[in-house]
């Protein structure tokens, strides 16, 4: 199919062998179009590319999207995290990433850089605003109809990593729910480590495949997605980052804050194949399966 492309394994380049350990469903290999429906997740069956257990520990898939047509799909999405769920439990999720980090912006007596990649709404670098305002903040992300909102976080707003002036460096990078997206992993940490000051600190969220919740579910588990050419787990993110020479600083699990009739509906609708809708109830926060880094450039 010319809308795909096989790769090797993101983390540690081998090829990928043996066996697929996670199977769709519905296998898009086979099919002549990706549709936006089944990109969305909006199929009847559960449709993602089979993952693939790399021999260094990464869950991957063997073949994916192209750059063309992801562009392409990628493009118009709105808010693709938790949709259906409002925007006090997306602050409440985020102000708890923002605990983690506390320590580290308020260790700084000179102004710091920070630059988040892949930013969606903005919300996290509000909170991050208005609990230290001594920060410049630069944003990049690729959705163009986020601009207008993210502009009145900061005048430094780009579609591109290559957009951002040569001599800017940054110290500390944040990507929420970033690199599970990116095909060419490696290549995109490399691009952006070299925006990071020597001693600069990567800050990023993931979805956790050792998880219970994955455990649990199995092929229905959300993160099993067409928009996720690999999941990781905190080992194979751990390896990664050592083979870019950056150092552990912590892996936590983090809390996600959903509404109790949120979470019924998408329970029912992953267990039993049942679309109920309940009321919200009311919003609970469960370690439901991501986990968060932070790691140093090494100098
Ligand atoms: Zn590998």
């Amino acid at each position: 199919m010319n809308h795909l492309k096989a790769h090797n394994c993101p983390a540690c380049q081998s090829k990928i062998e043996g066996d697929p350990v996670v199977m769709p469903e519905m296998d898009p290999s086979y099919e002549n179009n990706i549709r936006k429906k089944m990109w969305m997740g909006l199929s009847e069956k559960k449709t993602f590319f089979p993952y693939y257990r790399c021999s260094c520990g990464m869950l991957t898939t063997r073949i994916f999207i192209n750059e063309k047509k992801l562009k392409h799909l990628y493009s118009d999405m709105k808010d693709n995290v938790y949709k259906d769920d409002n925007a006090s439990n997306d602050i409440k999720t985020k102000k708890s990433y923002l605990l983690q980090i506390e320590k580290f912006l308020n260790n700084h007596k000179k102004k710091l850089n920070v630059l988040e990649v892949g930013a969606d709404n903005g919300n996290f670098l509000k909170l991050i605003k208005e609990f230290n305002n001594n920060i410049n903040f630069t944003i990049v992300e690729p959705n163009k109809s986020m601009h207008r909102k993210l502009k009145l976080l900061t005048k430094n707003v780009y579609k591109d990593i290559k957009q951002i002036p040569r001599t800017k460096k940054f110290d500390l990078i944040i990507a929420i729910h970033v690199f599970d997206h990116i095909p060419n992993l490696i290549d995109f940490l490399k691009k952006i480590g070299k925006k990071l000051k020597k001693g600069g600190y990567i800050y990023g969220v993931v979805h956790d495949e050792k998880s219970i919740m994955a455990k649990i579910l199995g092929k229905r588990w959300p993160a099993y997605s067409l928009q996720h050419p690999h999941v990781f787990n905190t080992n194979s993110i751990n390896y990664l980052f050592e083979s870019l020479n950056y150092d552990k600083n912590f892996i936590k699990k983090t809390i996600n804050f959903f509404n109790i009739g949120f979470l019924l509906k998408n329970l029912f609708s992953v267990i039993f194949k049942i679309k109920i809708n309940f009321p919200s109830f009311f919003p609970i926060g469960l370690k439901l399966g991501n986990f968060s880094f932070l790691y140093k450039k090494q100098n």
